[in-house]
Parts: structure tokens; C-alpha cells; sequence
């Protein structure tokens, strides 16, 4: 828990405000203010007025800077909320007290949104470690109406709430945002849109809020750090309408009846702070739904936030009474407690760039994954193609080992057939026989094909089983290596062999002849 920041800032006396060195720190006549840093007294002819004494953690009076009040009460907050804490500043006062002098400052002395766009920026940048995601947008609530400063004409936006974003205007444009000069144009842009055809300027700034929104996502830059979530931190830096009682109107101050004119989102924020301030007890419940400035920055108010309140106040006798209502206001107001934590919570945003790193880091690990089973993939063709060239020299070996068996058998076919070639041409002409012998039907053995065929015949003594085997006529043509190479080794026994079917036993043959005889045989 801690408190509420709350600074008074009292600008110079209107003259002073031309001439700085008219300052005089009051605003002359019977009443005026006593500043130090950190006390407010009202004097009445140099006495304190009973009741109108206030101290705060600080107290700026008409000779502070922008900038000095940027760095007293802002820049901590400002440095939070790049770190993923919520944070609210906002300047609250009456009319023409320096609100917007304040929140936007001028030309040479630039005011907290400025110079807070930038700190924002420059501490990201320093926060090497991270990454950031920075949306903004801009917005006015008038008459109880959300209007886009971003978009013209986009109106009267409704509040939505959702478990995941929390109360959020629906509609409103978000721009993300790379520098703080981006950022500083389009506030110039939505400055241009409020007043598009605005004819009494003064009247609408008076009572208008205007709500400047930062949203700031963080995620560390190294995955592996980033058990923490991404951050979503929302900032909001707030000029808020003039808190004046709106009626008092013209040279004659005349106040009409409060309630019926003042501004209805200011008054529910007087309410809220006023509950919020009360003890636990009496606290009771909290009107933030009554008006859609307190919806919006309920977090800002005993929330979930850091928030700083800056109230400024005119010096001049004539606001006194403005001055002491803001200074009640602000007395209530630094009473209020937050419960700032780092802000976790997920913005459909969000949540869509986690998913999207998540499907981001599953596509990597996919890949990976992927990786290895294309290796695999590989690597098994490879082995399969190892194998199949193996197979294919085998084949090849086979291949080479047939054809090589192939050669051999021919070149011993072409020997065989040489030899028979000249068995044929070197046996008996069957015109030798002519005279005894019917060679017709006479076939060799092998050579079905070949009409003149050997020839071989039968000598008488054949019977006697311990005689050489070779016919006795071939005994002149071959000797008996050869008929043993034409027998495969085989000593056959002629007379055993089947008689060629169809052999017509020649009438002419004598037993004396030794041709062939009724026992000639087909060699197998
Ligand atoms: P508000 O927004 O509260 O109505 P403004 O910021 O418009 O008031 O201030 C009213 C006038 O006073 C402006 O002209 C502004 O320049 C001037 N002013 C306010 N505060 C200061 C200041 N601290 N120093 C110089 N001029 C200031
Ligand atoms: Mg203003």
C-alpha cells in the first residue's frame, strides 16, 4: 500500500504570468497565500485564517518549473510504469489555475505528457534487456461522453469491461507507437480534432477531461529470462475539466445552485476520493460506476496503481475560495492509498502476442524436430542406397561371372563342335560303305540335325566284355582318348543300347561284314 502522491502547484499571479518579475507570491488585497515546501496558509492581513492551514509532500509555488515538477512528482512514477506498474498523474484545479499549462506546457518549457513521452522512450531504451510494445491513445470525455481525439468524428464511446481488459473504451483508437516525437504529433493531431468546430474553446477545455493513454507491453528480450509474463503497464496522464463551481459566470461571479450544472464525472471524483479517504470502516461503497472518469481511472484510485495528483491552484484573492476547495480536495486526496503491483494482466493484445510466440517457439521446435526426422530420412536413404549398390555390384559380379561361364561353355561348345566337325570330316564317307551298308536311317548320336551323322560300327568279337569298347572301324579314325572324350569317360557297352526305332536291318549285310549291325545303337 501506499499513498497517493499529491503536490499543490500554485501558478504566478496572472500579471506575473507575463512578467515573471512581478511575482509577488500572493495575489495582493486582505486575503492571500502563504507558500513554503510543503505548508499552504491562507493569511487574512498577515493572520492565518482558522481551519485554511494545509501541508502536503509538496508544495511548488509560481516560480517552479515544468520540468521541476516533472521530476519531484512524475518521473518515479513515470520509470514505474515502464516497469509494468499502472500510474496516473493528473492535474486537477480550477479554471485557468494551470492545468493544461501544466500537463502540456508550452513552447519553451515543455509539460508532463511531453516530457513523460520521453522519459517513457529513454527508459525503454535503457532497459536493454527487454522489449517493448507501446500503444497510445487519446480521448476527452465531455458531457458525459467519450469522444476519440485520434479519430474526428468518433463519438460517444461506450465502456466495455471484460474479465481480460478490465473497464476499456471500446472503439478507440490505438496507435503503436517507436518515438516520442511520433507521439508528440499525434497529440497535436488530437488537439486539432477537439477543437474542429469547437466555437467557444475556453467553455469546452473548461469542462472537458482529456485522458492521454500509454500503453506499455514488455517482455524480456531472452526467452529464457521470461518466466516473468509480458508486462502491460497503462499510463494515463490526465488534464482534467476546470473544478470550479461552472456557474459562476460573467463580471459578477453570480453562482447559481450547485449539482444542477457542475460537471458530473468531476463531482463523482470529488465523491470517490472522498470514500477512498475515509477510513476502512466507514468507507462503504465506492461510486466509481457513477461517472465514466472514475470507471476509466479506477485503478489510478485505491487500485491497482501509482498515481500522482497534481492540483494547482491561482493565487489571486478573487479564487480564494476556488483555491481552498481544491486544497480540500487535495488534502483528501493524499489520504488515499493504492496497492501498485506489477501489472500481469493480459490485454487481448497481449495474450495475441504470446500466443503468437508460443505458436512462434512450437514452429521452431517443430522445425527442429523436423530437422531430425529429415536427417533420419536421409540417413536411411543413404543406408538404402548403400545397400542397393552393394546389391548392384553383386549383380554385377554375378552378371560378370555368368557372362565369364557363358564364354567358357561356348568356347568348350565351339571346341566340342570343332571336334565333332572334324570327326565328320575325317570318318568314313558313307560312300565307303556304299557297298555294304544301308546308311539311310544312321544317325549319330548328337547330331539329329546333321543327316550325315557318325558312323560307328560293330565289331563280331564284341561280345567278349574285356575288348576295347572302340567299334573296330573307327579304330582307323579315332583313337581311344577321343572316343573316351566322346563317351564322357563312359565305357558303354554298345550291345546294351536301345536300337534305333524304326532301323531297317539291312538283308545285304553279311556276318563277316563289320559295318553296322542289326545291335547298332543311338549313343545317348
Ligand atoms: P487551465 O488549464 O487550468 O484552465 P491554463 O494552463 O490554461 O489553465 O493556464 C491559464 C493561463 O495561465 C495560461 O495562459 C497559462 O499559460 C498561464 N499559466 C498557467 N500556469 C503557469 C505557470 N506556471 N507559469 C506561467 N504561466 C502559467
Ligand atoms: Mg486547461
Amino acid at each position: 500500500m501506499e499513498k497517493i502522491s499529491v503536490a499543490v502547484r500554485f501558478r504566478p499571479p496572472a500579471a506575473a504570468a507575463v512578467d515573471p518579475s512581478h511575482y509577488s507570491g500572493g495575489g495582493g488585497g486582505d486575503r492571500e497565500w502563504r507558500v513554503d515546501d510543503t505548508r499552504i496558509a491562507l493569511l487574512h492581513r498577515a493572520a492565518p485564517v482558522p481551519g485554511a492551514s494545509f501541508a502536503f509532500d509538496h508544495v511548488f509555488d509560481g516560480t517552479a518549473t515544468n520540468a521541476r515538477i516533472y521530476g519531484v512528482l512524475v518521473r518515479n512514477l513515470i520509470r514505474a510504469a515502464v516497469d509494468g506498474f499502472n500510474g496516473t498523474a493528473f492535474a486537477y484545479g480550477q479554471t485557468s489555475s494551470g492545468k493544461t499549462f501544466t500537463m502540456n506546457g508550452s513552447a519553451d518549457q515543455p509539460g508532463i505528457i511531453p516530457l513523460s513521452v520521453r522519459d517513457v522512450f529513454d527508459t525503454a531504451r535503457e532497459a536493454a534487456d527487454r522489449e517493448f510494445l507501446i500503444r497510445v491513445s487519446y480521448m476527452e470525455i465531455y458531457n458525459e461522453e467519450i469522444n476519440d481525439l485520434l479519430t474526428l468524428g468518433s463519438q460517444k464511446l461506450p465502456i466495455h469491461e471484460s474479465l481480460e481488459r478490465g473497464v476499456y473504451v471500446a472503439g478507440l483508437r490505438e496507435e503503436i507507437v517507436n518515438s516520442a516525437e511520433q507521439v508528440l504529433e499525434l497529440l497535436e493531431l488530437g488537439e486539432a480534432n477537439r477543437h474542429f468546430g469547437e466555437t467557444n474553446m475556453n467553455v469546452r477545455s473548461s469542462r472537458s477531461h482529456t485522458i492521454f493513454r500509454m500503453v506499455i507491453e514488455s517482455s524480456a528480450k531472452n526467452q529464457m529470462d521470461s518466466g516473468d509474463a509480458i508486462r502491460v503497464s497503462v499510463l494515463n496522464l490526465v488534464d482534467l475539466a476546470g473544478s470550479e463551481r461552472i456557474a459562476k459566470t460573467g463580471a459578477g461571479g453570480v453562482r447559481l445552485k450547485e449539482g444542477k450544472h457542475i460537471n458530473k464525472s468531476l463531482m463523482i471524483l470529488g465523491n470517490v476520493i472522498n470514500k477512498l479517504s475515509e477510513s476502512g470502516k466507514q468507507r462503504g461503497h465506492i461510486p466509481y460506476r457513477d461517472s465514466k472518469l472514475t470507471r476509466i481511472l479506477q485503478p489510478a484510485l485505491g487500485g491497482n496503481a501509482k498515481t500522482s495528483i497534481i492540483c494547482t491552484a491561482a493565487p489571486e484573492e478573487i479564487h480564494v475560495e476556488e483555491t481552498r476547495g481544491t486544497l480540500q480536495f487535495a488534502s483528501r486526496a493524499k489520504c488515499v492509498s493504492n496497492c501498485a503491483q506489477v501489472n500481469e494482466i493480459l490485454t487481448d493484445a497481449a495474450l495475441l502476442k504470446r500466443q503468437n510466440k508460443e505458436i512462434e517457439e512450437l514452429r521452431k521446435k517443430l522445425q527442429g524436430s523436423h530437422s531430425v526426422v529429415l536427417e533420419q530420412v536421409i540417413l536411411k536413404q543413404r543406408n538404402d542406397m548403400h545397400k542397393s549398390e552393394l546389391e548392384r555390384d553383386r549383380l554385377a559380379m554375378e552378371l560378370e561371372e555368368e557372362k565369364r561361364l557363358r564364354e567358357a561353355l561356348e568356347h568348350r561348345l565351339a571346341e566340342q563342335q570343332k571336334l565333332l566337325d572334324d570327326l565328320n570330316s575325317t570318318s568314313i564317307s558313307p560312300d565307303q560303305f556304299n557297298d555294304f551298308i544301308q546308311l539311310d536311317e544312321l544317325k549319330t548320336p548328337n547330331s539329329k540335325e546333321r543327316p550325315n551323322g557318325f558312323v560307328a560300327s560293330r565289331a563280331h568279337y564284341s561280345k567278349d566284355v574285356e575288348f576295347s569298347p572302340i567299334p573296330e572301324n573307327l579304330g582307323t579314325v579315332a583313337d581311344e582318348d577321343l572316343w573316351m572324350q566322346l563317351n564322357k569317360g563312359c565305357i558303354t557297352d554298345l550291345e546294351m543300347l536301345e536300337m534305333t526305332p524304326g532301323f531297317k536291318c539291312s538283308q545285304s549285310i553279311t556276318e563277316d561284314k563289320t559295318s553296322v549291325s542289326q545291335n547298332t545303337s543311338t549313343f545317348l
